[in-house]
């Protein structure tokens, strides 16, 4: 059996990040889409090399796999600093916090990925390191103890979210740079696949590609590892070419559908068409009948459903969309579970 294909960045091994890494781009030019983003970008760290400047602090915000982590390192590269990684999650005392930012030289980037996850103490702590570049530390303990002020050296904040709704918004005012990364097109998918596959080395067939990118949901996160997948399939079933029917056999092997939906995908249009005659039905209560939690829903599946028409969003719940039930092969059921 095929290992089930997953999306979530979570779930990646180690041998996952050290694949991504090496087909991660270094520069602006090497990033393929987000052209708005990219022109904007070049242009505020331009000005802010030329100023000798720290950049603004920057939030980028969209699906997971889009770039955001990629896009945090290519500002560092073309700011020619540093770049310190780590996540909300991750940081649980001031104290960790505080260690980073008095590490940082001077235009260094602080990357902090899932930044809505960050705890409100911590939270806190980065306003005024933020806004003035400051921060206050204890020194001594007990009964001496005393808190002093130090002056950091100026840095960039990027901070990357899936959800930008769960941000405060005083932390999201002291961003001066936002940004939000869109799904990517088949075409430019099929870019970064071709791009990919001179790093691997494996040849594959300009259809094939096409084919690959049209089933991404639009992410090159899923591109590159669906890529990695079918060279596997084409190195033990073919001859190491990867070609239109090897590409079609790895993909239903992988259960991912003619449109690109993959099994979970699918099973939230069942669920919400099967069980609850087509919606609306609220997240918690699709998230138990799918057995996922319902923040991945939201955050990974949902909008891309969203995006391509198969379900939309109502003030009272999910609801499957005509596209859906096609897709399905299903018909819809009037009031009085009539078809029509
Ligand atoms: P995110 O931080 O948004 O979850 P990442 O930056 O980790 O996404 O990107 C996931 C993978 O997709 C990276 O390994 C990178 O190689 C690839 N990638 C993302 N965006 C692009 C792009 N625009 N061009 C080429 N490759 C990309």
């Amino acid at each position: 059996m095929v290992e089930e294909f997953n999306i979530e960045k979570e779930t990646f091994t180690s041998a996952d990040k050290e694949f991504e890494k090496k087909l991660r781009p270094l520069s602006f030019n090497d990033f393929k889409g987000q052209s708005r983003i990219i022109e904007n970008l070049k242009i505020f760290v331009t000005a802010a090399n030329q100023r000798n400047e720290a950049l603004d602090h920057v939030l980028l915000h969209g699906p997971p796999g889009l770039g955001k982590t990629t896009l945090a390192t290519i500002i560092a590269n073309e700011l020619d600093v540093n770049i310190k990684v780590t996540s909300g999650p991750v940081l649980d005392k001031p104290g960790d916090l505080a260690g980073l930012l008095t590490g940082l030289e001077e235009g260094d980037v602080l990357f902090i990925d899932e930044i809505h996850r960050l705890s409100p103490i911590v939270e806190e702590y980065l306003y005024s390191a933020m806004e003035d570049y400051q921060i206050d530390i204890m020194i001594d303990k007990g009964p001496g103890a005393r808190s002093v002020q130090l002056t950091l050296n100026p840095f960039t904040m990027i901070g990357a979210t899936t959800r930008s709704g769960l941000l405060t918004s005083p932390l999201r005012a002291r961003f001066g740079i936002k940004m939000h990364l869109e799904y990517y097109d088949a075409k430019i998918l099929s870019g970064i696949i071709n791009r990919s596959s001179g790093i691997l080395n494996v040849s594959i067939d300009r259809d094939a590609a096409d084919e690959m990118a049209f089933r991404s949901r639009g992410t090159p996160r899923i591109a590159n590892a669906l890529l990695r997948r079918v060279r596997d399939f084409a190195q033990v079933k073919g001859d190491g070419n990867i070609d239109m029917d090897i590409t079609r056999f790895s993909l239903s092997a992988l259960n991912i559908d003619k449109n690109g939906l993959d099994e979970m995908d699918n099973k939230i249009l069942s669920v919400i068409i099967d069980k609850f005659k087509g919606g609306p039905v609220g997240l918690s209560t699709i998230s138990t009948a799918v057995g996922e939690e319902a923040g991945t829903i939201e955050e990974v599946y949902e909008p891309f459903l969203i995006k391509e028409g198969y379900i939309k969003r109502t003030p009272r719940g999910r609801e499957a969309t005509e596209t859906a039930y096609i897709h399905l092969g299903k018909q819809k059921l009037g009031e009085a579970g009539l078809l029509f």
